[in-house]
Protein backbone atom coordinates (compact mmCIF):
# COMPACT_ATOMS: atom_id res chain seq x y z
CA UNK A 1 0.00 0.00 0.00
CA UNK A 2 1.76 3.58 -0.64
CA UNK A 3 1.16 6.42 1.35
CA UNK A 4 1.17 10.04 -0.44
CA UNK A 5 2.85 12.81 1.95
CA UNK A 6 2.14 15.45 -0.38
CA UNK A 7 -1.67 14.89 1.05
CA UNK A 8 -0.42 16.32 4.80
CA UNK A 9 1.92 19.47 3.10
CA UNK A 10 1.05 22.22 5.34
CA UNK A 11 2.43 25.65 5.57
CA UNK A 12 5.26 27.06 7.66
CA UNK A 13 2.68 30.01 9.43
CA UNK A 14 4.87 30.29 12.67
CA UNK A 15 7.54 31.19 10.83
CA UNK A 16 5.84 33.91 8.47
CA UNK A 17 7.15 31.87 5.72
CA UNK A 18 4.95 31.07 2.54
CA UNK A 19 6.85 27.53 1.40
CA UNK A 20 6.57 23.97 3.01
CA UNK A 21 8.79 22.30 5.86
CA UNK A 22 11.85 20.51 4.67
CA UNK A 23 10.14 17.13 6.35
CA UNK A 24 6.47 17.51 5.72
CA UNK A 25 5.14 14.68 7.38
CA UNK A 26 3.20 15.14 10.20
CA UNK A 27 4.59 14.53 13.93
CA UNK A 28 3.24 11.04 14.01
CA UNK A 29 4.67 9.55 11.45
CA UNK A 30 8.63 11.09 12.00
CA UNK A 31 8.78 9.33 15.28
CA UNK A 32 9.84 10.86 18.64
CA UNK A 33 11.82 10.37 21.46
CA UNK A 34 10.32 11.26 25.26
CA UNK A 35 12.40 11.20 28.64
CA UNK A 36 10.39 11.32 31.05
CA UNK A 37 11.68 11.70 34.86
CA UNK A 38 10.41 11.19 38.57
CA UNK A 39 10.76 12.67 41.57
CA UNK A 40 8.99 12.68 44.81
CA UNK A 41 9.10 15.21 47.70
CA UNK A 42 7.52 15.94 50.84
CA UNK A 43 5.55 19.11 51.94
CA UNK A 44 2.76 20.56 53.74
CA UNK A 45 0.19 22.95 52.46
CA UNK A 46 -3.45 24.18 53.15
CA UNK A 47 -6.19 25.80 50.89
CA UNK A 48 -7.04 28.84 52.06
CA UNK A 49 -9.59 29.35 49.72
CA UNK A 50 -11.43 25.74 49.61
CA UNK A 51 -14.20 24.47 51.69
CA UNK A 52 -13.09 21.80 53.20
CA UNK A 53 -10.45 19.95 55.09
CA UNK A 54 -8.22 20.82 52.49
CA UNK A 55 -7.93 24.46 54.59
CA UNK A 56 -6.20 23.08 57.28
CA UNK A 57 -2.64 22.43 57.24
CA UNK A 58 -2.09 18.62 55.99
CA UNK A 59 0.84 17.03 54.21
CA UNK A 60 1.68 15.26 50.98
CA UNK A 61 4.26 12.44 49.56
CA UNK A 62 4.31 14.20 46.59
CA UNK A 63 4.97 12.56 43.30
CA UNK A 64 6.08 14.80 40.12
CA UNK A 65 7.06 14.20 36.29
CA UNK A 66 8.90 16.31 33.37
CA UNK A 67 8.49 15.29 30.24
CA UNK A 68 10.56 16.37 27.25
CA UNK A 69 11.00 15.27 23.39
CA UNK A 70 13.42 16.32 20.97
CA UNK A 71 16.14 14.10 18.79
CA UNK A 72 18.65 12.41 20.22
CA UNK A 73 22.59 14.22 18.38
CA UNK A 74 23.12 11.76 15.83
CA UNK A 75 26.94 10.98 17.03
CA UNK A 76 25.80 10.31 20.95
CA UNK A 77 22.50 8.65 19.96
CA UNK A 78 21.84 10.83 23.47
CA UNK A 79 18.64 13.75 23.28
CA UNK A 80 19.50 14.83 26.86
CA UNK A 81 21.95 13.15 29.98
CA UNK A 82 18.90 11.82 32.47
CA UNK A 83 21.71 13.36 35.55
CA UNK A 84 21.52 17.10 34.22
CA UNK A 85 17.96 16.80 33.92
CA UNK A 86 17.99 15.49 37.71
CA UNK A 87 20.38 18.34 38.75
CA UNK A 88 18.58 20.83 37.62
CA UNK A 89 15.03 20.05 38.97
CA UNK A 90 16.72 18.98 41.98
CA UNK A 91 18.95 22.78 42.00
CA UNK A 92 15.10 24.68 40.70
CA UNK A 93 12.57 22.92 42.37
CA UNK A 94 13.34 19.73 44.70
CA UNK A 95 15.53 21.98 46.96
CA UNK A 96 12.89 24.79 47.39
CA UNK A 97 10.09 22.47 48.19
CA UNK A 98 10.96 19.46 49.94
CA UNK A 99 9.84 19.41 53.19
CA UNK A 100 8.54 22.93 53.64
CA UNK A 101 5.55 25.08 53.94
CA UNK A 102 4.41 25.51 50.37
CA UNK A 103 2.35 28.27 51.39
CA UNK A 104 5.39 30.03 52.62
CA UNK A 105 6.38 30.77 48.80
CA UNK A 106 2.91 30.00 47.12
CA UNK A 107 -0.21 31.87 48.04
CA UNK A 108 -2.50 29.24 46.55
CA UNK A 109 -0.52 26.04 46.49
CA UNK A 110 -3.28 23.65 44.76
CA UNK A 111 -1.82 20.94 43.00
CA UNK A 112 -2.48 23.44 40.05
CA UNK A 113 -0.80 25.99 41.04
CA UNK A 114 1.74 24.05 42.25
CA UNK A 115 2.78 22.76 38.85
CA UNK A 116 2.38 25.89 36.94
CA UNK A 117 4.86 27.04 39.36
CA UNK A 118 6.94 24.11 38.67
CA UNK A 119 7.02 24.64 35.17
CA UNK A 120 8.09 28.81 35.51
CA UNK A 121 11.27 27.42 37.48
CA UNK A 122 12.12 24.91 34.76
CA UNK A 123 11.25 26.76 31.68
CA UNK A 124 14.18 27.39 29.95
CA UNK A 125 16.60 25.32 32.10
CA UNK A 126 15.58 21.88 30.59
CA UNK A 127 15.52 21.10 26.44
CA UNK A 128 12.56 20.58 25.00
CA UNK A 129 10.06 20.68 28.68
CA UNK A 130 6.43 19.32 27.40
CA UNK A 131 4.62 18.65 30.65
CA UNK A 132 5.31 18.76 34.23
CA UNK A 133 2.65 16.29 36.03
CA UNK A 134 2.08 16.42 40.16
CA UNK A 135 0.52 14.07 41.88
CA UNK A 136 -1.06 14.69 45.35
CA UNK A 137 -2.23 11.40 45.38
CA UNK A 138 -1.56 8.05 43.61
CA UNK A 139 -4.46 7.65 41.70
CA UNK A 140 -4.61 11.32 40.09
CA UNK A 141 -2.75 14.03 38.98
CA UNK A 142 -2.33 17.45 37.33
CA UNK A 143 -0.91 17.81 33.69
CA UNK A 144 0.75 21.35 33.03
CA UNK A 145 1.48 22.46 29.73
CA UNK A 146 2.94 26.02 29.51
CA UNK A 147 2.94 28.53 27.06
CA UNK A 148 6.24 28.03 25.29
CA UNK A 149 6.29 24.47 25.91
CA UNK A 150 7.89 22.26 22.92
CA UNK A 151 5.06 20.58 21.15
CA UNK A 152 5.54 17.91 18.87
ZN1 LIG B 1 -3.44 18.75 50.16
Amino acid sequence: MSFDVKRFRRPLNRQGGTGFAADVRPAYLMGMHQIEAEFTFAAAHRLPRYDGKCFNLHGHNYKMQVVLRGDPDPYSGIFVDFSDVEKAVKESVLDKVDHTNLNDFIENPTAENIATWMWQRLEGKLPGLVEVRLWEIPTSCVVYRGPNGKFA
